[in-house]
This record gives structure tokens, C-alpha cells and sequence, in this order.
């Protein structure tokens, strides 16, 4: 199916048969990957360059393995070490949909070897220290290894422990859950079926009661900035499909729903028509006594004080409080750093907004002091969500700069900023908010604030082949 004639069926039929939906995503895999690559930048791996030098990729993930296939088809003659633990690869938007019953949690667990190829050498150990002074690493087997080039795609660390009287071992039990935990380094996504069975086990408490609900959302950084509230409104509509409800707290550290003012706009229309939901801003969860089930916050918050003749308006004083929640039910987002091998290095920012995330320079991706060093996806301390929307575009920048720079020129290509939260504010409908450094950045001319049911579709049917077949082999 040609592009236009997807569009076409989108704006006519957002009313479309299942049936017929599901034809349109089998046929359209290529109009599709037609459409997405046609957004991305051009890229110097266009024509193959004959540039020489030993580079380095560290981490097994979905931005290592995207600029894993670009290089090796990018360079004649290509001399690449990945440093990657896992022989698996967790496709992790994937992890919602597991919890939502609409996966089997095989769906999301791939095997890696497929993706290395013969002429990569693959050290299946993870980094322990950077020696970007020496243009080397340690892993944590003690094996050293020395690099022209290195590329660095380590993903992020969860700290559950930050959390007093929580650890990731907790989840599961006590009507605590975490959508996110994983093992990446084993290939393992344990979060997900942990909250497939934390929404079944509300589902039955709802049949007799009227459970307390709450989802938390940290100050950190997070990857999939969107998941906390998936979480809360596929288990507000998970009970609703069955005329069941509870009392569902949103309890977030930040002021508001989403960074975009029309995407917010939207969200607050949702949560109306749940009718359940209670928003915490400024809520951190710092404790939680898991046998009472007692979450516990430290609140932020701004009150109203004197009016000042001078300035014309009232003086606001800075407060805050601990706040103690009863709870049936809670879904913990983790607090989230960029892993310790990175955050413990000179590779991070020293200082700052992004102290402890990889130094590189938003546009370019490239280190801004140790300038043979690249980063990609989670890891970078850039202003953007870490998403694997954004890991897709900065791909080809980061091996196009990559390549400029073996070849002695300027990095020349830049990344805009594009990540992607394809919001599901219930089952069937999703708001596609994709956005980058200047605002939203639809990729399709449809109005991005609007639930949609074929984004939903297209994120149950489509995105994880593509993901598995194009996109970690660099296609799109
Ligand atoms: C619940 C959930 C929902 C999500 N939903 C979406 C979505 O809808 N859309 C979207 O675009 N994105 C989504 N994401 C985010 C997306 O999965 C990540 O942004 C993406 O995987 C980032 O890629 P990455 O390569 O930076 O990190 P990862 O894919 O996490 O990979 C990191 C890799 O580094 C390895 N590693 C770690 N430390 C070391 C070390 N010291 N040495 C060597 N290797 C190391 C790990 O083993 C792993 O292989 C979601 C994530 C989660 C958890």
C-alpha cells in the first residue's frame, strides 16, 4: 500500500474495521518504512567510505545495534569491537504491552547474535571504567581494550534503592509493581509480568472493593517519559472494561502531565473522562513500608505570601512537607541515572542539569571534549526524552559524524531533538506525541493532541517488526 492511500485511510476511517486494519498494517511494513526513513537526516553512509581506525561500541541496545548495522555497511573496511553482555535483546516498549495482556512476554525477547556479524568482534562483558585520556576501557573481567573511535550506548541504571525500604527484589509482592525492571545484561524483562499480574490482581480486589491506586513518577530523567501514565490509564480502563473502578493516584514529582502545552491539554481531557484520577504534583516518593503499605513523599510546593506594592504582584514562598499516602496498589517508577561505569567517569558532565550523563554535544552527538567519542540513545545528557524513537534518528548522525571525523572534516550533521511518546490513554487509543528541540514534529499531518485508534494499531501490530527487522538492522 503507497503512502497516500495509508493517509487516506487514516483520515477516512478512524473508524476502521479491525479486520481491515490489520490487512492495511500487514501490507504496509514497506510504504512504512518508506515513510519513517524518509524523516530522517541523509547520512554519509550513503557512499561507503574508505576511512580506517579501531572503533569501539559499548552496550548491546537498541542504539548500539543501529549504529552496529549502519557502520558495517557504512565502512569498506570496517573494524569494529562491540562490549555488550547480552545474547538477548529486550524490545522495551514492548514491556507495556506485556503488562497489558496484549504481548506474551517471548514477543519482546530477541536473540542479539543475529544482529553482530562475524567480521565484528564481540566481547560479551560490560565496561567497568573509561580511560577516554588513553583511548581505552577496562571491562569488568579485567580485559583492557584500546580504540581510535568509540561510540558509547549504555542505556541507563534504576535505583530502586534510592527509594527507603524498597528494593527491585520487592516487586511482585505487596501490590508493588514496576512496569520497568529489567535485566538488560541477562536479556530478562521481569517488570512486565510482574504488572500484567499486578493488573489482574486489581481487577480481582476491584470485584469486592474499591482499591487505592497510585502511580508514581520521579524528578529524574527517565526512559519513556510516557510509561508512568500508561501505566495509570491502561489499568483505570483494564477495570473499566469490566464496569469496575478505584481510586487512582497520580503522584509525580514534576508540575504537570506532559511538556507540551497542547499535548497536556489533551491528557487533562482523559483523565476528565476517567473521572478517577487525583494528581500529586510535586510529589517525590522517597519511602515507602511496604507491610503497611504506606507510600511516603516529599512535597514541593508554593504558597501565596505577602503583596509586594513595589513589584505589583504577591511574593510566592517556597514550602515543603512530607506526605504519607495509604495505598492497595502501587506502580513505582524508578529514579533513573545513566549507568555507573559512565556517570563515575570523565565521559559525563562534570557539573550541571545533566551532571553524571555522557557529555556530548545535543546536535552533533559527539563528545564535547574527547571529540573520537560518540553517544547514542538513553545515556546522552541532552535535553530530549530517551526514547528508541530518538536512538532511530540519531543513528545516522552519530555514524555520519562518526565517518566525518576518521576522515579528518567537521561533523556537519545534526540531530534535532525528535523522540516520540505514543501515549496510551486506554485500550485502542493513543496520542502520538512526537516532538523534538523546537516543539511538536508530527511525522504524519494529523493532529498529534488527538486519542487515535490507529496509533494504537500501529503500535501493537507494526512497531515491533519494524523494530526488530528494520530498524536494528539500520534500515530505517
Ligand atoms: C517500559 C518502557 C516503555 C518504553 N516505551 C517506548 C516507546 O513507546 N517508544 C520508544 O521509542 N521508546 C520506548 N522506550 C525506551 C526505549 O526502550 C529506550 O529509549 C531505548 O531502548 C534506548 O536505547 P539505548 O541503546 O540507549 O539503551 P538500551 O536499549 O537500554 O541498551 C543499553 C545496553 O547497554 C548495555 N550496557 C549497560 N551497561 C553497560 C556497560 N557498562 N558495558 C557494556 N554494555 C552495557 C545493556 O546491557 C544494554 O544492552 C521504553 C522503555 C521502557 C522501559
Amino acid at each position: 500500500m503507497r503512502p497516500e492511500e495509508i493517509m487516506k485511510q487514516i483520515k477516512e476511517h478512524e473508524g476502521l474495521s479491525r479486520r481491515d486494519a490489520l490487512k492495511m498494517m500487514a501490507l504496509s511494513p514497506v510504504a512504512a518504512s518508506v515513510l519513517a526513513s524518509s524523516a530522517l537526516p541523509a547520512t554519509a553512509e550513503a557512499s561507503a567510505s574508505d576511512a580506517v581506525g579501531k572503533i569501539v561500541i559499548v552496550g548491546g541496545g537498541s542504539g548500539a545495534l543501529m549504529v552496529l548495522a549502519r557502520l558495517r555497511r557504512a565502512l569498506s573496511k570496517p573494524d569494529i569491537t562491540i562490549i555488550a553482555p547480552n545474547e538477548k535483546h529486550v524490545y522495551q516498549p514492548g514491556q507495556i504491552f506485556v503488562a497489558a495482556g496484549e504481548y506474551e512476554p517471548e514477543d519482546i525477547i530477541f536473540d542479539n547474535t543475529g544482529y553482530i556479524g562475524e567480521d565484528v568482534t564481540w566481547i560479551k562483558d560490560e565496561v567497568a571504567t573509561f580511560d577516554p585520556d588513553n583511548n581505552k576501557v577496562t571491562t569488568k573481567k579485567g580485559t583492557v581494550v584500546a580504540y581510535d573511535y568509540m561510540v558509547v550506548a549504555t542505556g541507563v541504571q534504576y535505583h530502586y534503592e534510592q527509594i527507603e525500604g524498597l528494593s527491585a527484589e520487592m516487586l511482585g509482592k505487596n501490590g508493588i509493581a514496576s512496569v520497568y525492571q529489567s535485566d538488560l545484561a541477562e536479556g530478562t524483562a521481569e517488570g512486565a509480568t510482574i504488572t500484567r499480574d499486578w493488573f489482574n490482581a486489581l481487577k480481582e480486589a476491584a470485584k469486592t472493593s474499591k482499591p487505592r491506586v497510585i502511580c508514581t513518577q520521579p524528578s529524574t530523567p527517565l526512559k519513556c517519559g510516557g510509561a508512568p501514565q500508561k501505566i495509570l490509564y491502561l489499568s483505570d480502563d483494564f477495570l473499566k472494561r469490566d464496569k469496575l473502578t478505584a481510586d487512582f493516584t497520580f503522584a509525580t514529582a514534576g508540575e504537570k502531565l506532559f511538556s507540551l502545552p497542547e499535548i497536556e491539554a489533551a491528557i487533562q481531557k482523559v483523565q476528565k473522562g476517567y473521572g478517577n484520577i487525583t494528581n500529586k504534583f510535586g510529589h517525590e516518593l522517597i519511602r515507602i513500608d511496604a507491610e503497611k503499605k504506606i507510600a511516603t513523599f516529599h512535597h514541593k510546593y508554593q504558597v501565596q505570601g505577602e503583596f509586594d506594592k513595589e513589584y505589583n504582584e504577591y511574593e510566592m514562598i517556597d514550602k515543603e512537607e512530607e506526605v504519607s499516602m495509604e495505598y492497595d496498589f502501587i506502580h513505582i517508577t524508578p529514579p533513573t541515572a545513566a549507568v555507573d561505569a559512565v556517570a563515575d567517569s570523565l565521559l559525563a558532565w562534570q557539573k550541571g542539569t545533566a551532571k553524571g550523563w555522557l557529555e556530548v554535544d545535543r546536535e552533533t552527538l559527539q563528545h564535547r571534549r574527547y571529540k573520537n567519542v560518540f553517544g547514542i540513545g538513553d545515556v546522552c545528557g541532552i535535553p530530549v526524552g530517551k526514547t528508541g524513537g530518538s536512538a532511530r534518528h540519531q543513528g545516522p548522525i552519530v555514524v555520519g559524524n562518526l565517518i566525518a571525523v576518521m576522515e579528518k572534516k567537521e561533523p556537519a550533521l545534526k540531530f534535532d531533538g525528535y523522540t516520540v511518546c505514543p501515549l496510551k490513554v486506554s485500550y485502542g487509543k493513543i496520542i502520538m506525541a512526537e516532538f523534538n528541540y523546537d516543539g511538536l514534529a508530527p511525522s504524519f499531518p494529523l493532529d498529534p493532541a488527538e486519542p487515535r485508534w490507529v496509533w494504537w494499531m500501529f503500535d501493537l501490530y507494526m512497531l515491533q517488526p519494524m523494530y526488530r527487522y528494520l530498524m536494528l538492522n539500520g534500515l530505517m
